[in-house]
């Protein structure tokens, strides 16, 4: 296991009616600027809760945040913050609007002489970040309690990451009930990205972390065996609990500790989604069953333990890694997430996989996967495979 430190200082609270903790999160005497989406919280009753707790705070809106938080739009959101005098960022969504709401932190806090285009990519050293709030109500991204933020540029295809400790939420709420009002294609890309992030920390070689193996193993199951239930009743709260938990445990950081990490999907993904508008799971499910069978020789022993230990599956270990993949594709088939680009009507695949690796090339994004060995061609290759 390879040496780590770890420190995660976002307080959570978890469970229904826990909104109204904001209250005693953020001073009364806070100026918060609210970021929301485009209204699913207006109609779910969220949005009404937030704003209770929130009685006697100045609060200045901004709603309109779309999926994929465009720059042009989180600028908007800065310009406001600045005018109102904001000093509290509270974000209210899925990970688009807690992502956006990082950067928006981070561009009220940064000294005006400097872009803000340069903290996407880290290509600017971040000093400080306004204190932000989440609340979250679409488990997927573990944005809640992590200092990573996605955000995108549309008109230059740039769909790029920033991470820095500044932008770790104060604090986040999780409500597991919010889960119920979700459009289905939102279930089955929560459920896609939290698996898909596991994967990322968990399918790589040696595995020596054998706790960090186990909460991998744990949170992957979870997800296998909740799947059903919140398909057949998404107001399930046992369920919908379990769901939200797994999905904030996946990017929480106890799994990658000490162990070495993929992320290749993600970069690959994040490319698909620059060049074609894809949700952000979909980019996954189109992607990491095709990258496990590319890189099947190195992943080989951890595929196996994988299928027997999330799986069930019993025989020698080749079988057992490839029925895994096999596995992995259904399930993310059974929630309603197409692995192939034709189930999004894309069917130049050439022309997508010739854009992937023109994108990875131009992002500099060269040597990815766990040991630094897979190329834009190997990239290419993944996605020839995924029509
Ligand atoms: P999202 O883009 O935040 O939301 C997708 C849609 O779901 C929106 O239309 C939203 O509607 C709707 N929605 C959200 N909660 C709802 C609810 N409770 N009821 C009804 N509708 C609801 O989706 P996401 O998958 O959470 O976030 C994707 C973004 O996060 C991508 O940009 C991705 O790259 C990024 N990401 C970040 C991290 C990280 O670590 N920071 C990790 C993975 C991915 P409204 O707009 O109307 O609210
Ligand atoms: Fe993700």
């Amino acid at each position: 296991m390879n040496n780590f430190s770890f420190h995660n200082p976002t307080r959570l609270h978890f469970g229904q009616g826990q909104i109204a903790q904001i209250a005693n999160e953020i001073p009364p005497s806070a100026r918060v600027l609210l970021l929301y989406g485009g209204g699913s919280i207006k109609r779910n009753g969220v949005y009404d809760q937030v704003i209770a707790a929130l009685a006697g705070r100045t609060v200045v809106e901004f709603a309109g945040v779309p999926a994929n938080p465009e720059f042009d739009t989180l600028m908007q959101a800065v310009e406001l913050g600045k005018k109102g005098k904001v000093d509290w960022v509270l974000g209210v969504g899925g990970g688009s609007v807690l992502d956006g709401s990082k950067f928006v932190a981070a561009a009220l806090a940064l000294d005006p002489e400097i872009d803000p285009w340069l903290i996407v990519g880290n290509k600017t050293p971040l000093k400080s970040a306004l204190p932000i709030g989440c609340v979250l109500t679409l488990p997927a991204t573990g944005s809640e309690a992590n200092f990573a933020a996605v955000v995108t540029r549309r008109e230059t295809q740039d769909k790029l990451s920033f991470k820095n400790p500044v932008v770790f939420p104060r604090f986040s709420v999780l409500d597991p009930s919010v889960i119920t009002t979700l459009p289905p294609r939102q279930l089955g890309n929560g459920l896609v990205d939290a698996f898909v992030h596991t994967t990322e920390q968990y399918l790589t070689f040696p595995n020596e972390a054998r706790v960090q193996d186990r909460l991998a193993e744990g949170i992957l199951s979870t997800l296998v065996e909740i799947a059903p239930a919140l398909l057949k009743d998404q107001s399930d709260y046992a369920a919908q609990a379990n769901l939200m938990w797994a999905a904030d445990q996946a990017m929480y950081g106890l799994v990658p500790l000490g162990q070495p990490l993929d992320w290749a999907t993600h970069a690959i993904g994040h490319e698909l989604t620059a060049l074609y508008g894809l949700d952000h799971a979909q980019t996954l499910a189109i992607t990491l069953p095709n990258l496990l069978e590319h890189t099947f020789e190195t992943k080989q022993a951890k595929l196996a333990q994988y299928g027997r230990r999330v799986w069930g599956l019993s025989g020698d270990d080749t079988d057992v890694a490839r029925a895994a993949i096999a596995a992995t594709r259904d399930f993310f088939e059974s929630v309603g997430v197409s692995t192939r680009l034709s189930g999004y009507g894309i069917t130049d695949v050439a022309a997508a996989a010739d854009g992937v690796r023109a994108q990875l090339i131009r992002h500099k994004r060269v040597a990815l996967g766990e040991h630094g060995t897979l190329t834009p061609d190997d990239c290419h290759a993944i996605i020839m495979q995924a029509g």
